[in-house]
């Protein structure tokens, strides 16, 4: 009687949770499913350009529509992905809308769109990784300069492996950007080695850099470092006006969060663009 107790609990509490909580296996099988079932939705966070106030581009951000569980947030299943392997097809899928919404938003009149593209460790090192690129581009006519590929410090870690394939990455015209830069257990050395276009200061740092100090006092030294590097710097999680204020005073180059808008759909990202106004976000 204990035992299903216990279990009736448990089943109580994964009810509750929007989140994957089920185990590994099932979670894969479910996973394999939502990509026959075509259940992931790409969303679109705009970037904001701190000298031009214009948008200067968006970032892609994966969600699944877990049929019967509501929306699943890509850290409760983009981890799972990358274990089974299925981050593969996934993340293939994710190349192929972006460049479709690139290619929606040209037909619907709006300059074209530079988009980003998070890849994640096994994504980054996959054999046919530059391949399945070049494919997807050519065959939608995507001109690569509109691509951003955003990798975190983990995969500079192994800079041996990983020039190579950034190289590559570079000589097909993509540009490279490190995501939540300052939060990762590598060393600086990669910033000199490898051909990195923009730093993405993690928004760790912006959160907290009106009321604490130390927290500023690294984002200025991420800027000058970056801007001395010839890097572009894009601040993360900026949700205040008083970000906005701050970051462009410290010479920040572009703006991305919650206070100029939440990552949103395709459709969303047209009238977003029509009607955008800097000072009145
Ligand atoms: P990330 O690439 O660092 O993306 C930034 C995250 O911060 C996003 O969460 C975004 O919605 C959220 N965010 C943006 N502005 C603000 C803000 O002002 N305040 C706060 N608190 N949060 C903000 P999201 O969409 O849940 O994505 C989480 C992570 O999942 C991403 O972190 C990225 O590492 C990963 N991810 C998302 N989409 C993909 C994908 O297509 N492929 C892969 N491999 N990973 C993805
Ligand atoms: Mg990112
Ligand atoms: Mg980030
Ligand atoms: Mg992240």
């Amino acid at each position: 009687f204990a035992k299903r107790e216990k279990k009736s609990t448990f089943q109580f509490y994964r009810d509750q949770l929007p989140a994957v909580t089920e185990g590994y296996l099932e979670t894969e099988a479910l996973l394999r499913k939502a990509i026959k079932k075509n259940e992931f939705v790409l969303l679109y966070q705009p970037q904001i350009d701190a000298v031009t106030k214009e948008i200067f581009g968006v970032e892609a951000l994966i969600r699944w529509h877990r049929e019967g569980h509501g929306i699943i947030p890509p850290n409760d299943f983009i981890p799972l992905a990358e274990e089974s392997g299925l981050i593969v097809p996934i993340g293939k899928w994710v190349f192929e809308e972006a460049v479709r919404a690139i290619n929606f938003w040209k037909d619907a009149g709006i300059s074209p769109l530079p988009v980003s593209i998070n890849l994640s460790i096994r994504q980054f090192y996959q054999a046919e990784l530059v391949q399945m690129i070049t494919s997807i581009l050519t065959e939608a006519n995507i001109d690569p300069a509109l691509i951003t590929i955003e990798i975190t410090e983990s995969i500079a870690m192994d800079a041996t492996s990983a020039l190579p394939i950034l190289k590559e990455l570079k000589a097909l015209g993509l540009t490279i950007s490190i995501d939540d830069f300052g939060t990762g257990y590598s060393s600086l050395s990669y910033l000199k080695k490898f051909p990195i276009d923009y730093l993405k200061i993690d928004q760790s740092f912006v959160r907290d850099m009106t009321t604490n100090k130390d927290d500023r006092d690294i984002i200025e030294s991420i800027i000058l470092l970056g801007h001395r590097l010839n890097k572009v710097l894009i601040a993360e999680g900026v949700e205040t006006r008083e970000h906005v204020d701050v970051l462009g005073q410290l010479g920040c180059d572009m703006f991305q969060g919650y206070h100029f808008s939440k990552p949103i759909s395709k459709n969303a990202i047209i009238d977003y663009y029509t009607t955008f106004n800097f000072d009145q976000q």
